[in-house]
């Protein structure tokens, strides 16, 4: 397939790109990108374009074309609303208030126990759909609603069965310490054996359920003791970490999640220098969830210090009935510029090459280059900051997976 009048192409180079790296974004006019076996074969002004039959031809209609968006942190699966919460949120409660008085994660937890795979499916596609139809080609997802060796295997199938129902393609992650179920108040220490039991992570691993292992390591969660418990029992089992990192305290998650060698460190609200340092040396992705901090009307997290730190800053949803119920990537781009002042550029970066970086896809996703994965966006509007420029405003044309027209 050939790409063809592109007015703009954003040319995102692969990731992870670190620091004042994120500002390497360069748009190309007058573009064509050339397509074959659902990779890109060649990019570059179309006066340059090799002559050969490049097979069926795509007018881009002089807009904007980038790499597929991928959202590299989702709570996908879930069933249910909190709405009720949102309410008496607005009304003054805290996240925190909610979660001690029975409220928060256990609601979704009983919801998800309840539903069956089948209606975990069922509940999650057209949420799918509606991220394709924003842009998004990639999508990470995790369990930790079921919190029950059998629930999170079901909220993992339902993953894989998602996978091959639609157009995205899944990266599952396996976070069983999500939260303390009620039947074990008290015991965190049982709860987090159980969890991380040696055939439960062996199913997991031996079925592929799921390719990274999380924990929600925090104040009014999991301590570092026990993440690190349950991630090194992971590693044992081919689950790279990743980590629910500072956001609500600062009680030594992120230099954990440097330690172990994890992929990404997320939320991270109340990262310090020390733990900034400590992710730039190890490599590990700052995933940074400000649709969270907008949705609960907290301070968001520090993106800007950051990239001045020189760390690869992704940008995902946290889609989730409880903090951020936003299925839209765009949306998180336009909050990233207008409040955490990201350019527009670093902001596609981080939804992009580094969102990659984050699932450990940076080598074949997240970027314009040959040999890549032609996942691709055609949006009708010239540039990038002329799209970020228009909060809630679809301007998706056309939505391309492994080089075929998925959306419309
Ligand atoms: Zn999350």
């Amino acid at each position: 397939m050939l790409i063809h009048n592109i007015g703009e192409l954003a040319v995102v180079p692969p990731g992870p790109l670190r620091g004042a790296a994120m500002r390497s974004v360069t748009s190309m006019a007058d573009a064509a990108v050339a397509i074959e076996d659902g990779r890109i074969a060649w990019f570059g002004p179309r006066r340059d374009l090799p002559q050969r039959d490049w097979g069926p031809a795509l007018d881009a209609e002089g807009g904007t074309v980038i790499p597929g968006l991928i959202d590299c942190h989702t709570h996908i699966p879930f069933v249910g609303s909190r709405s009720h919460e949102f309410v008496r949120r607005i009304a003054g409660e805290t996240y925190l208030s909610i979660m001690q008085s029975g409220g928060g994660i256990r609601v979704t937890t009983e919801a998800v126990r309840r539903a069956t795979q089948e209606q975990l499916v069922a509940e999650s596609l057209p949420r799918l759909g509606r991220m394709l139809a924003s842009g998004v080609t990639t999508c990470e997802c995790k369990s930790g609603y079921g919190l029950t060796p059998q629930d999170e295997l079901k909220q993992l199938r339902a993953i894989r069965d998602l996978g091959g129902g639609q157009p995205i393609e899944l990266i599952p992650t396996f976070l069983g310490a999500h939260a303390l179920p009620a039947e074990f108040e008290g015991r965190a220490d049982a709860f987090i054996d159980c969890i991380s039991d040696e055939t439960l992570l062996k199913t997991i691993a031996g079925d592929r359920l799921a390719r990274f292992c999380d924990v929600f390591c925090d104040r009014g969660a999991f301590d570092v003791a026990q993440a690190r418990r349950v991630l090194e029992r992971g590693l044992r089992h081919g689950l790279r970490p990743k980590l629910h990192a500072d956001e609500l305290a600062q009680i030594g998650a992120t230099r954990l999640a440097a330690e172990l060698g994890a992929v990404s460190a997320d939320h991270l609200e109340h990262v310090d220098d020390g733990g900034m340092a400590a992710l730039a040396a190890a490599g590990t992705v700052a995933v940074v969830l400000p649709g969270t901090s907008f949705f609960l009307g907290i301070p968001h997290a520090d993106a800007r210090r950051m990239i001045a730190a020189g760390l690869a800053v992704a940008l995902a949803t946290d889609c989730n009935p409880g903090s951020s119920m936003i299925e839209s990537l765009p949306l998180i781009m336009n909050i990233a510029c207008c409040q955490l002042r990201l350019l527009p550029g670093e902001a596609l970066a981080a939804c992009t090459a580094n969102a990659a970086a984050a699932i450990g896809e940076a080598h074949r996703l997240g970027a314009i280059a040959p040999g890549f994965d032609a996942d691709l966006v055609v949006l009708d509007v010239l540039g990038i900051a002329e799209w970020m420029y228009t909060p809630g405003r679809s301007r998706v044309r056309t939505v391309i997976k492994r080089g075929r027209v998925v959306w419309p």
